[in-house]
C-alpha cells in the first residue's frame, strides 16, 4: 500500500481535508498551497453554537454537571447572548446523551481508563502511531468519544449539531476513524462508530467492523480514496462552484464569484 507523491506532499492529511482537495483545487491551492493565504472566517453562528455544543458535552461526559458544562462552553466558545440562549435550547439532549452514556459504560463495563473524550490520533504511511504534530504523520483526526468496552471493541461516537443526514454520508469520516483507532489501539478486537445527531436526539448506529476488516480493507480504501481526492493537485489550481462555496471563506475574492480571472487580480 503506497501513497502516490502528490498525495504526501500535502500530507497531513484529514476526510475534510481532503473533501477541499476533491470538490475545488482552487481552494485548496488558497489554503494549503505554496502561497497560502488564511482562509478569512464565515460569520456562522449555527457552527459556533454547535462547537458550544461539543463543548458541553466534552465537559459533561468528564463529569460536569450540565448547568456549569453549558455556562463554561458558552464562554470557551465566546457566544453573544443571542447565541447562548441558542446553546441552552441544547440542554435536555446534552443530559440524554450524558445519561446514556452513563448507562453505556456500565453496561459494557467499561473501565475509566479505557475511555477518549476528544482524544487526537494519528499515524504515518505505515500505518504506524505517530506524533500528532510531526511532518511525517500521513493522518490524522480528533474523535469526539470513544469507549473500549469489557470485550475489547472501540465504541466511536461523533457529534453532529447540524440537520440529520443518512449515516452513509459519513462513511469516509467513520472508516477513517477505525483506521486510527486500530493504529492507535492495535489490540482491539473492532470499532463501532456512531453518529450522535444532537438537533434530533438521534443516536445512529454504524454496522460493526472487525480488527481484520479495518486491516485488509479500510487501510487500502483510504490509499484509494486520498488518490482519487487529490487528482486535482496533478493539474492547475481551478475554481469548481458548487453548494460549497458558501462555506468558503475566499468566495469574496473568487474568480468565479467576482467574475475576475485569479491571474488579473494577482497582477493588481
Ligand atoms: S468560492 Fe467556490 S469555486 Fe471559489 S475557491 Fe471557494 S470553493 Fe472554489
Amino acid at each position: 500500500m503506497e501513497f502516490p507523491p502528490h498525495v504526501l506532499k500535502y500530507a497531513p492529511w484529514s476526510i475534510s481535508k481532503a473533501g477541499v482537495i476533491e470538490r475545488c483545487s482552487l481552494r485548496f491551492d488558497m489554503k494549503y498551497g505554496p502561497s497560502k493565504v488564511k482562509e478569512p472566517e464565515i460569520e456562522d453562528d449555527a457552527a459556533r453554537v454547535g462547537t458550544a455544543v461539543h463543548a458541553a458535552l466534552e465537559y459533561t461526559l468528564q463529569g460536569e454537571v450540565v448547568r456549569k458544562a453549558m455556562q463554561y462552553a458558552a464562554e470557551r466558545a465566546g457566544l453573544t447572548s443571542v447565541e447562548e440562549e441558542k446553546l441552552h435550547g441544547f440542554k435536555d439532549q446534552v443530559a440524554r446523551f450524558t445519561e446514556r452514556m452513563e448507562r453505556m459504560r456500565k453496561k459494557f463495563g467499561v473501565a475509566d481508563s479505557m475511555i477518549y473524550i476528544e482524544r487526537k490520533w494519528s499515524f504515518n504511511t505505515e500505518f504506524k502511531k505517530s506524533d500528532y504534530w510531526d511532518k511525517k504523520t500521513l493522518f490524522r483526526g480528533s474523535v469526539d468519544y470513544g469507549v473500549v468496552t469489557r470485550e475489547n471493541d472501540l465504541i466511536i461516537m461523533d457529534h453532529k449539531s447540524g440537520k440529520e443526514k443518512d449515516i452513509a454520508t459519513y462513511e469516509p469520516q467513520l472508516r477513517s476513524y477505525c483506521i486510527m483507532a486500530l493504529t492507535n489501539l492495535p489490540n482491539i478486537r473492532g470499532v463501532q462508530t456512531a453518529i450522535n445527531f444532537i438537533q434530533t436526539d438521534n443516536l445512529v448506529w454504524n454496522k460493526w467492523v472487525s480488527a481484520e476488516t479495518i486491516e485488509k480493507e479500510y487501510k487500502p480504501w483510504l490509499v484509494d480514496h486520498l488518490t482519487a481526492s487529490c487528482k486535482g493537485l496533478l493539474s492547475e489550481p481551478t475554481p469548481s462552484p458548487g453548494w460549497w462555496c458558501d462555506w468558503c471563506g475566499y468566495k469574496p475574492t473568487c474568480p468565479s464569484h467576482t467574475g475576475v480571472s485569479r491571474g488579473s487580480q494577482d497582477a493588481e
